[in-house]
């Protein structure tokens, strides 16, 4: 077994600010990358540049990251980076921004690298990398992944390379105004990490306790997600349930609803968190030994598979993107061919199954 976690995670009110002097050690200037507009609203950004500011060093800010990356934005901003002489990058929002400022990482440290050969077949480090997450979903401020739209092979994928933010600043006070739906499925992204950990071929020790105590933390919050009404409390259980699952999928992957998701999302414009959960009752219906799902359902103190399922179909909504059988089943032929995702798959699985995952679960 090995078990590799190299993130210093800082958890707390204020944490960025009670502890700015760790960013002394990341390097002499920051790119602070965030997406268009939430970084400003929830306060994060402000933070980030008060803290930078009160240790003298400089930043420039790149504002432009997209939900779901492309790999054109990540070369876009790595220009900005090198211009302006920047040593280390602070990604500040959702997964998006977090994925983004490890893409750019890579490429700052790698200059021969354009957006296009991001993804390549050696294993690249970049240089550091602080992450301050704003929903709790993805866990990418603890995980050494990174995914990215590409648009010439229309799809998302991982860009391959391991880089772990060095601090993840937990502060769940960004996330106190973020919508419903939005929280809803950041949080059924966070649970599906926890889920595809734990029914994986690669599941420890070490991994198993991150998903028992992620499994349960989520559980406390089903009935405030389900009502609406999420308190500060609920706020910061979700996050660190999404970072306890981040811990846990840095070691084993993801698995198949992941592989399959990122279709969802590409043709059909459905969030990352909805293109998951979206195939989860198909997903958990298909295993023949419910030993693993049972544990998950005991931990979330649920009283059967399809109790759950009830509930990952009320906090989802209405999926309004529709799928053509053509799509659905030239994705099913990739998915099947990815081998490293289907290892991580505990059961026998074929393309025909995939796609009749792909059929049950979107119209
Ligand atoms: P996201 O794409 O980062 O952001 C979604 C939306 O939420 C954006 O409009 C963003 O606005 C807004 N937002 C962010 N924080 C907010 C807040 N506190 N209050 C209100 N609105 C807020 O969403 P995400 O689900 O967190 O990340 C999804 C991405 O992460 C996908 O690309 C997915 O593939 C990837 N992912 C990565 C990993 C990993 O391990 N690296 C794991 C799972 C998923 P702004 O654009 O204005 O910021
Ligand atoms: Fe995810």
């Amino acid at each position: 077994m090995i078990y590799e976690m190299p993130t210093k995670i800082v958890v707390g009110e204020n944490c960025i600010k009670i502890n700015s002097n760790l960013l002394k050690n990341m390097g002499s200037k920051a790119l602070i990358v965030t997406g268009a507009n939430s970084a400003k609203k929830n306060g994060s950004y402000d933070d980030v540049a008060l803290a930078l500011k009160h240790e003298n060093i400089p930043y420039v800010l790149f504002d432009e990251v997209e939900e779901n990356p492309s790999l054109e934005t990540i070369e876009k901003a790595r220009d900005i980076a090198i211009t302006e002489s920047v040593d280390f990058v602070i990604g500040i929002g959702g997964g998006s921004p977090m994925d983004a400022a490890k893409g750019i990482a890579v490429l700052i440290k790698n200059p021969q690298l354009v957006g296009d050969t991001l993804i390549c077949d050696k294993v690249l480090d970049g240089v550091p990398v602080v992450a301050v997450p704003t929903t709790a979903g993805t866990g990418s401020e603890v995980t050494p992944f990174a995914i990215f739209t590409d648009h010439k092979k229309q799809t998302k994928l991982n860009y391959g390379h391991r880089v772990f933010p060095k601090i993840a600043f937990l502060d769940a006070k960004y996330m106190s105004d973020m919508p419903l739906t939005l929280t809803r499925h950041t949080a059924l992204d966070a649970f599906s990490h926890l889920a595809e950990s734990y029914l994986n071929t690669k599941s420890n020790t070490l991994s198993e306790i991150y998903v028992r105590a992620g499994v349960e933390l989520f559980g406390k919050c089903i009935g405030s997600l389900r009502d609406g009404n999420i308190s500060i409390k609920d706020r910061e259980n979700l996050l660190l349930a999404s970072t306890y699952a981040g811990i846990a999928i840095a070691q084993t992957a993801t698995t198949l609803p992941h592989a399959m998701g990122y279709a969802l999302t590409y043709f059909g414009g459905v969030s990352h968190g909805m293109a998951n959960a979206l195939l989860y009752r198909e997903f958990f219906g298909a295993f023949e030994d419910k030993t693993r799902i049972n544990e998950l359902v005991g931990w979330l103190e649920l009283d059967s598979e399809s109790q759950l399922m009830d509930i990952v179909d009320e906090l989802l909504g209405e999926c309004v993107a529709t799928f053509s059988d053509d799509i659905l089943k030239e994705q099913s032929a990739i998915v099947f061919a990815n081998k490293a995702k289907l290892a991580g798959h505990p059961e026998k699985i074929t393309e025909e199954k995939i796609f009749e995952i792909y059929r049950k679960s979107v119209r």
